[in-house]
């Protein structure tokens, strides 16, 4: 099947609150945005590194956390009905002959846009890897990260899973794999590897661990990988170093790795521009990088007196929307409208104008 190619007005690579609120600002000039994250979620930083913490300083917004922060930005730009495309990694971005920009993902997607927003943040959120370079042959075929595409239930039938990681999502992964949906068959038997016996989480989804401990679904291993053990192509066990010093090895057909994600700079840097601190400079009237049609905006761009705040952000998004116009409709005035009054934002948002009194 041929890669797909996606035609856009606006594409912005990053879904965490400022990529968000771009979105939004985007859609109040009637342009409907695809946005692209190696995550697969929305959320960026405030998902990934402090969903359940309180944060202070959103104005209007006393208290929320990162996970909250992150659906009040969904719910907000629900109307503008953007294009999410999950788990994709931007690899390269280029100049096309009829002056639209093409990137293409390391899914293999390809987007021709005529403006492009990089939200990036502190780069992509990329899942850190065990220890153990012999593991990288069999990435996508026995060992899977979060953002693995080619599983689906029934997938581990008969197998022997090991998960690897000591976070809710490591416990969430062996719990699924224990537990298939439907008809499918289950595992041959799961093991869950973290190097301490104790596993972060909600009490609810500990409280199951403890459950399928007790039934023998779930067999938990406080050890450290040290290695793996292959024949013929495949991984068949990895090699572990118990917490009381023994080695031994877990028979592996398939490991799923939940070690966390960390952010990665990653082919940003190699995208025609000179960074400034690992930061991509911008002017500050529109927030358009060196590169005309490319606009950064959030914790990626470097100005004079740049504050990573997302406060900051949802300015920069602001007038990044006004600055894109000229490339995706050159030909069309932009005013400044307010939603508060304008029957075409009421329009755009879904919202019934209020007749004045
Ligand atoms: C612990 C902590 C607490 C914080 N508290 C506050 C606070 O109280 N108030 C405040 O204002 N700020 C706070 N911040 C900072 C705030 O989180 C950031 O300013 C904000 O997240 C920046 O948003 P962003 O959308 O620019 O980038 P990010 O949130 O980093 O999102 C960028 C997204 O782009 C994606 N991405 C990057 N490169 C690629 C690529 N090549 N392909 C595909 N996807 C890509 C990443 O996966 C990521 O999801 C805090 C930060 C931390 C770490």
């Amino acid at each position: 099947m041929a890669a797909p190619v996606i035609e856009a007005d606006a594409v912005v690579i990053g879904a965490g609150p400022v990529g968000l609120f771009q979105v939004f600002q985007l859609g109040l000039h009637e342009v409907q945005a695809h946005v692209i994250d190696a995550l697969p979620y929305a959320g960026g930083q405030c998902m990934e590194l402090y969903a359940d913490k309180p944060i202070y300083d959103i104005p209007g917004t006393p208290v929320t956390t990162g996970r909250g922060l992150t659906q009040s930005l969904l719910q907000q730009i629900a109307p503008f009905q953007a294009q999410m495309h999950f788990s994709q990694l931007v690899e390269s971005v280029n100049r096309l002959d009829d002056g639209r920009l093409c990137l293409v993902t390391d899914a293999g997607t390809t987007f021709i846009t005529k403006a492009l927003i990089v939200a990036a943040g502190v780069g992509a959120f990329v899942p850190r890897k065990p220890a153990i370079p012999a593991l990288e042959a069999f990435e996508g075929r026995q060992v899977h990260y979060l953002h693995d595409r080619a599983l689906a239930d029934g997938s581990f039938a008969d197998s022997h899973v090991v998960v690897l990681g000591g976070d809710e999502s490591a416990v969430v992964a062996a719990l699924e794999a224990a537990q298939p949906s439907g008809n499918a068959r289950g595992p041959a038997s799961v093991t869950l590897i973290h190097r301490r016996d104790v596993f972060a989480g909600e009490p609810d989804t500990l409280q199951l661990l403890e459950s399928a401990r007790a039934a023998g679904k779930v067999r938990v291993l406080a050890a450290q990988v040290t290695g793996c053990v292959t024949a013929s192509d495949q991984l068949k066990a990895l090699q572990v170093l118990t917490a009381e010093g023994t080695e031994t090895s877990v028979t592996a057909d398939h490991v799923l790795v939940r070690l966390g994600m960390s952010p990665k700079m990653g082919p940003i840097a190699e995208w025609g521009w000179t960074l400034e601190r690992k930061q991509v400079p911008v002017n500050t009237e529109n927030f358009q990088s060196e590169i005309p049609g490319i606009f950064a905006v959030g914790d990626i761009n470097f100005y004079p007196g740049k504050r990573k705040l997302i406060l900051s952000g949802f300015h920069e998004a602001t007038l990044a929307a006004f600055g894109a116009m000229a490339f995706i409709s050159p030909e069309k005035k932009v005013h400044l409208q307010y939603t508060t009054t304008s029957p075409r934002l009421h329009q755009l948002l879904g919202v019934g104008t209020q007749e004045k009194s």
